[in-house]
């Protein structure tokens, strides 16, 4: 958790002026029973009415002072906690968007999304506590006990007895109840995760009438949460009535012992009254140090989760150098490329080489989990590879800034991805100044018109989250168009095509190949309809090209690409 403070240094004011305020306060704190004692062994033993007034007026000052303290205190403290919340919560925001697919495939998106939220609302709240009682806890503690000797020495001697009973029931129960709350954290998570998939899953389980299985599992993870945060409100509820019960004995001795040495003269009975009061403040601090204690070692296991975000370098960076292409053409050379998923035992490509130039269409075909999409991922620097290079227009992929690179694609992934907002933003997103007329254009080459037409809105219809109100045709036709308004170099589609019927698909391309006519164009395909009419035909089998040419030497001197096209037409149409 100290390696989250160095990011409290923008605040270090405030955090000063906090622990200058609680100072203050606890200074007056300390000084109200004093003046107590005055009022009851002056003024009232002595009848000096005037007296009582003018130090009960003084009594007062002293308590608005504190009370003032207090309020600017928790102000400021709160102010500066959920500064720091919102700085850190930026922080790893921006860190994880630097992340490559590396990073997202070691920590999880969900587990991401807890980081961010939950584990930063744990340091925030620790953080509150820790600024009020770092500078008030121990001055109320000492304090409390140099001012209670000072007014009586002996009386003191009670604390050596009940000191020692409240750190025993303090240890006591916050060893039970700390790893029970550390277990809570865990057991939370299994409930998101479980929800989570619940939710997100919930067709697929009407479709196969899982719901009562989903309902026990969800009952059985909540009932273990419940169990478990059971049982630690039942240890820290006890805390409150044992603290009770001790501190009442400890009152109960004050009085008993004091009294005695009043009534022998030794002490006056306003030092009494001002003794037992130093005793509850001193009690009563250490009760709310023992209460930051338990709740420190939760916020350390959030701050760690956070430092492991922050801390994870992307594995993907640019380079110290960077070089970048003279001249825009859209060049893409593959040489000997041969790459592995982290973990993977097998290559997920193997000396892979072609080049695609503008003008030209390339089209990728073979089975699912052949590499395709591996493949094309490449280009835009998604993944590094393990030997071999790309080059783009003439320079190596990894010697290039990412910006740049990624400017001059047009990537079309093979799962459509939208984002909350009208249709004409989504477009947009591909450029963000695009006019209404561009968009219109693109739409329209994309064959998504029609549709948006016939909408209510229009381009102003508003799409659901992750595009839930549209179809899975529709989606790609607009993922399509925003890779188009940006009239880039290279464009990719990932199996773009197959989500949509045949006459869409053959009126998309047609429309597309008028658009893309100088573009490098790369399109991955199932169906051979798709790829017949390409420049280059590459034919993928477990991470190999075992096939490049046109559709037509390919029918004769590759074995794969021959199964592929007989197993979709029958022999009439091959003739
Ligand atoms: P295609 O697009 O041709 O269907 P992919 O390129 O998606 O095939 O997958 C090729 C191989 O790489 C498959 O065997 C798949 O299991 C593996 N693979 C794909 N994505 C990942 C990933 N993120 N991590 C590990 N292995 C992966
Ligand atoms: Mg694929």
């Amino acid at each position: 958790m100290l390696k989250l403070f160095k990011y409290l240094k923008p605040f270090s004011q405030s955090v000063a002026l906090v622990l200058v305020l609680v100072f203050f306060q606890s200074l007056a704190d300390l000084y109200l029973p004093t003046l107590m004692s005055d009022i009851v062994d002056t003024g009232i033993v002595k009848g000096d009415t005037s007296y009582i007034l003018r130090v009960g007026a003084f009594m007062l000052l002293v308590a608005a002072v504190s009370g003032l303290c207090l309020i600017s205190a928790s102000f400021l403290s709160a102010k500066v906690a959920t500064g720091l919340g919102r700085n850190l919560r930026s922080l790893v925001f921006a860190r994880v968007e630097s992340y490559s697919q590396h990073e997202f495939d070691k920590l999880g998106t969900a587990s991401l999304i807890t980081r961010t939220t939950n584990d930063i609302t744990q340091v925030q709240q620790v953080l509150i506590i820790m600024m009020r009682m770092m500078v008030g806890a121990p001055m109320m503690s000492i304090g409390g006990i140099i001012m209670a000797v000072s007014k009586d020495a002996t009386l003191s001697l009670i604390f050596v007895v009940v000191l020692p009973v409240l750190a025993v029931v303090i240890f006591g129960i916050a060893g039970k109840g700390i790893p029970l709350f550390k277990a809570m954290q865990v057991k939370l998570d299994t409930l998101n995760r479980v929800l989570r998939e619940g939710l997100t899953g919930i067709r697929v389980i009407r479709a196969f009438n899982r719901i009562d299985h989903e309902k026990e599992r969800f009952t059985e993870s909540n009932r273990d949460l419940t169990n478990t945060a059971i049982k630690v409100n039942i240890i820290m509820a006890s805390l409150m009535p044992v603290m009770m019960v001790v501190m009442n004995l400890t009152t109960i001795a004050i009085v008993w012992f004091g009294g005695i040495r009043v009534n022998n003269g030794d002490i006056q009975v306003g030092d009494m009254m001002a003794f037992l009061q130093y005793a509850m403040q001193i009690m009563f601090s250490l009760v709310m140090v023992s209460f930051m204690f338990i709740m420190i070692p939760r916020a350390e296991a959030s701050a760690m989760r956070i430092n492991e975000v922050l801390d994870m370098i992307p594995e993907i960076k640019d380079a110290e150098e960077i070089k970048n292409p003279d001249s825009q053409r859209g060049f893409v050379e593959f040489k000997d490329v041969t790459f592995s998923y982290p973990g993977a035992e097998q290559p997920a490509l193997k000396d892979v080489s072609f080049t695609a130039s503008p003008g030209e269409v390339t089209a990728l075909i073979g089975g699912t989990g052949s590499g395709k999409s591996t493949l094309i991922n490449l280009i835009p620097r998604f993944y590094d590879i393990d030997s071999g290079s790309i080059f783009v227009d003439g320079v190596d992929v990894r010697k290039m800034s990412q910006a740049n690179l990624r400017a001059k694609i047009g990537f079309v992934p093979q799962k459509a991805v939208l984002f909350t907002g009208t249709i004409a933003e989504n477009i947009r997103y591909g450029k963000e100044d695009a006019t209404d007329k561009e968009v219109e254009h693109v739409a329209r080459i994309a064959q998504a018109i029609e549709f948006i037409t016939s909408m209510t809105d229009g381009f102003n219809s508003v799409i659901a989250q992750g595009g839930a109100n549209i179809s899975g045709g529709q989606k790609q036709r607009l993922a399509i168009a925003r890779a188009l308004v940006r009239r880039p170099e290279i464009y990719v589609f990932d199996d773009t095509f197959s989500a949509l019927d045949f006459k869409t698909d053959a009126q998309l391309r047609a429309a597309l190949k008028k658009e893309t006519a100088d573009a490098t164009v790369i399109i991955v395909a199932q169906r051979v309809s798709t790829v017949m009419n390409a420049n280059r035909v590459i034919v993928m089998d477990d991470g190999r090209i075992v096939g490049m040419g046109t559709h037509r030497e390919l029918l004769t001197t590759c074995e794969v690409y021959r199964e592929i096209v007989s197993s979709q037409f029958s022999e009439e149409e091959l003739a």
